[in-house]
């Protein structure tokens, strides 16, 4: 069921959006206060790129999205974020405004990270062609985003995070024997148990754009990620990696969750950063 969630927030991303009748719930955090001490967030977008939720506007059609644009929204906040994106969407025959759209996020000094070439479900992939062909897909993925930046991906996240303990080794492992070649990056799955500092958290933005009214969270996508927010400092984690799509729901969302973010003593960085300062104990 998340695969055709997913595959439909990929159809819905590269379509202009049509309006969305949302419930009206009352704002859970009115009048909330800051709590003390520092503390970091990774924004990060997968399945890009996606011209009308960076840009505001899509590149082809020249179309404009209801919602701004969130490189502009980032760029306002001096805030430097993480594109997971798939790698078809850089070359022929993808529509060129993607790989252009591509080019302004590299351009504006964000990270590019290898989301593989064609998003397809390890678990399934690997069951139909082997793990050679998944290793491999990375690889494809690799090599056009260093095309196109100049820099090689060193994070990898699986689609739909369908990853396991096996071939997250063979993934992230140097076949000459050096430094590793690629970390994953994902959340606690099957035989994985990520430490919940570098886990990834799943904003669950896609499931807001469910045609279903039952399907859909019940509460704003912002307040959702207030949620879980709030939920992990109760834990005592002051570090957090969220997971977003590049979908014009979630650039709406994040031009009020972000100043909320920053009100509360965060500060954002790109997720090497992020994951260098908690490996160096800086989030404790
Ligand atoms: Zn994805």
């Amino acid at each position: 069921m998340l695969a055709a969630a997913l595959c439909a927030v990929a159809i819905l991303a590269v379509q202009p959006v049509a309006a969305i009748e949302l419930p009206k719930i009352p704002n859970p955090f009115k009048g909330e206060k800051a709590p003390k001490g520092s503390g970091f967030i990774a924004l990060t977008f997968d399945d890009g790129p996606n011209s009308q939720a960076l840009l505001g506007f899509d590149l082809g059609t020249k179309k404009p999205s209801r919602f701004p644009g969130l490189l502009d929204l980032l760029d306002r906040h001096g805030i430097k974020a993480t594109f997971f994106m798939m790698g078809w969407r850089l070359v022929p025959p993808a529509p060129p405004e993607m790989r252009q759209a591509a080019l302004k996020v590299n351009a504006r000094g964000h990270q590019i990270e290898n989301h593989t070439y064609g998003h397809g479900q390890f678990r399934t992939m690997a069951r139909r062609y082997g793990e050679e062909w998944v290793l491999g897909d990375i690889e494809r993925a690799s090599r056009v985003i260093e095309e196109l930046t100049g820099r090689r991906p060193y994070f990898v996240r699986p689609p739909e995070w369908s990853i396991w303990k096996e071939l997250r080794e063979k993934i992230e492992r140097d076949p000459a024997g050096g430094e590793r070649r690629y970390r994953v990056v994902t959340k606690s799955v099957g035989d994985i148990a990520e430490p919940p500092l570098y886990a990834d958290v799943d904003t669950e933005d896609y499931r807001h754009y469910e045609r279903d009214p039952a399907k859909r969270p019940p509460c704003y996508l912002k307040d959702c990620v207030k949620a879980k927010i709030r939920e992990r400092e109760r834990q005592g984690l002051r570090g957090h990696v969220l997971v977003f799509h590049e979908l014009p729901l979630s650039v709406e969302a994040l031009e009020d969750i972000i100043p909320w973010l920053a009100k509360r003593g965060y500060t954002f960085v790109t997720l090497g950063s992020y994951m260098s300062i908690a490996a160096n104990g800086g989030m404790e």
